[in-house]
């Protein structure tokens, strides 16, 4: 009997069809699976598994091509990389160097933002509870803008900014009430959702932000939600905004720029995807002739597939007429599957595996909980003891999203550049998980 979520609405991708949809992945009948020029394999025999390991390559390409898309459209638009995605100093890095600014929701976000290259300039501090300390040190810092998701938030903002004797520069987020068709954890644009000023309130907040001490409106931001894969809700979304903005300036209000957000989708089962050029129509069509200065916030698109984890398998087992591979990663380092009941391909690292006859098997982690599960029925060849496999498009909330649950350390993360390739964090030692704890003395 098919577990229920093993029934497929289409056939899943090959091996072969999973590879060749990713540009920076190619199988070496003797080396096996490459990223960029690089043997998955010579990383695994060096650094252990598991392993997140990601392609600069990839991340450059869809950077320019996003920027690209925009241009084309002749749109006025900055790229904010959303640094929750992946906040690794030197994706960050890549970000600065390709000319990107970013999208930070933490305190923690903007300091590596900053770290990584990133111009305070061109920094917006989003998020729907900053405290305190985040907007004194975003101020401090001199963000570029403060995206505010609350009248209360606008408060405390001002007598922050007036008691530094700063201007802070705001835009309003908006909750457009659209529903972004994703998955009910991540979607955001919706009035029952926590995120953003109810529309029908936004207009009035904005003129009462104007006569605020230490507040400048400069616009309107927006972020329905995330793995968004057809344009009608951002359709949806930016028209309901370029009203605002329509009716903002009828009634007065300077209306500079619109933060579109992001949430643009990628094909983790090969499903059709949203083409930057898409998006790009969708933001010229509605708000591209209002004299805004733009900006985009994509987080997932511009890292999710230049991602993988690197896997090896612990054992496989058989129970009744199912077969277990279990995996030396899991749900501790990669979240999605139990999460948000992501499908992410999985490949094997090995060119003989990946030519075998494959049976369908479920896939899972050795934690003690049944949602460490990375996929249910999924076709595999047998696999000896020790065999890599690659988990795809993990590139984006997946390293981010990492516990330590089981006392597990926190795997290596590697990095590839063409040829070469880098370490670009040790795996956690062991001693490292409890190295910050105390016993109470008076237990002795
Ligand atoms: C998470 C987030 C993004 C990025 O979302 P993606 O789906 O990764 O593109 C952008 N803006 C805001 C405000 C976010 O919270």
């Amino acid at each position: 009997m098919p577990h229920p979520a093993a029934v497929p609405h289409d056939p899943d991708p090959t091996f072969g069809e999973l590879i060749a949809a990713r540009p920076h992945l190619s199988m070496h009948a003797m080396d096996g699976l490459l990223m960029e020029g690089v043997p998955l394999n010579a990383v695994a025999d060096e650094v252990g598994t598991p392993a997140w390991v990601i392609s600069a390559g990839s991340i450059r390409g869809r950077l320019r091509a996003l920027q690209a898309a925009l241009d084309e459209a002749a749109l006025p638009a900055r790229v904010h990389y959303a640094v929750k995605a992946n906040d690794h100093l030197a994706v960050l890095r890549l970000m600065a160097l390709g000319g990107a600014g970013a999208d930070v929701v933490s305190g923690g976000e903007l300091r590596r933002a900053m770290l990584g290259g990133i111009d305070a300039g061109h920094i917006v501090f989003s998020g729907v509870g900053k405290a305190e300390w985040e907007l004194r040190l975003a101020l401090e810092a001199g963000v570029g803008q403060v995206n505010v998701e609350s009248a209360e938030e606008l408060a405390m903002l001002s007598g922050i900014a007036h008691a530094m004797g700063r201007m802070a520069r705001v835009a309003l987020r908006i909750n457009p009430d659209v529903d972004a068709g994703t998955h009910a954890k991540i979607t955001t644009g919706r009035a029952d959702n926590k995120f953003g000023i109810a529309y029908g309130s936004a207009a009035s907040l904005y003129a009462h932000a104007a006569g605020l001490p230490g507040i400048e409106p400069v616009g309107l931001a927006l972020h329905i939600g995330s793995q968004i894969l057809s344009m009608a809700p951002y359709r949806a979304a930016y028209a309901r905004t370029a009203d605002l903005v329509r009716d903002l300036r009828a009634s007065g209000q300077s209306v500079r720029m619109v933060d579109c957000g992001g949430g643009l989708g990628i094909g983790y089962r090969g499903e059709p995807v949203a083409s930057p050029a898409a998006f790009a129509g969708a933001i010229r069509a509605t708000l591209g002739s209002m004299e805004l200065e733009l900006a985009v916030e994509p987080g997932r698109w511009l890292v999710g597939s230049a991602g993988l984890l690197l896997a090896s398998s612990v054992l496989v087992k058989s129970t009744g007429d199912r077969r277990f591979v279990v995996l030396d990663a899991a749900m501790n380092d990669l979240l999605r599957p139990a999460m948000y009941d992501a499908w992410h391909g999985i490949v094997p690292v090995s060119a003989v595996d990946a030519a075998r006859p494959v049976a369908p098997c479920d896939i899972v982690g050795p934690v003690c909980e049944s949602g460490d599960t990375f996929a249910r029925g999924r076709a595999l060849p047998p696999l000896a003891r020790n065999a890599r496999l690659a988990i795809l498009d993990a590139g984006a909330y997946g390293s981010v999203m990492s516990s330590t649950y089981n006392a597990r350390p926190l795997a290596a993360e590697v990095l590839v550049d063409g040829d070469r390739w880098s370490v670009i964090r040790a795996r956690q030692p062991l001693e490292s998980l409890w190295a910050g704890e105390t016993v109470p003395g008076w237990f002795e």
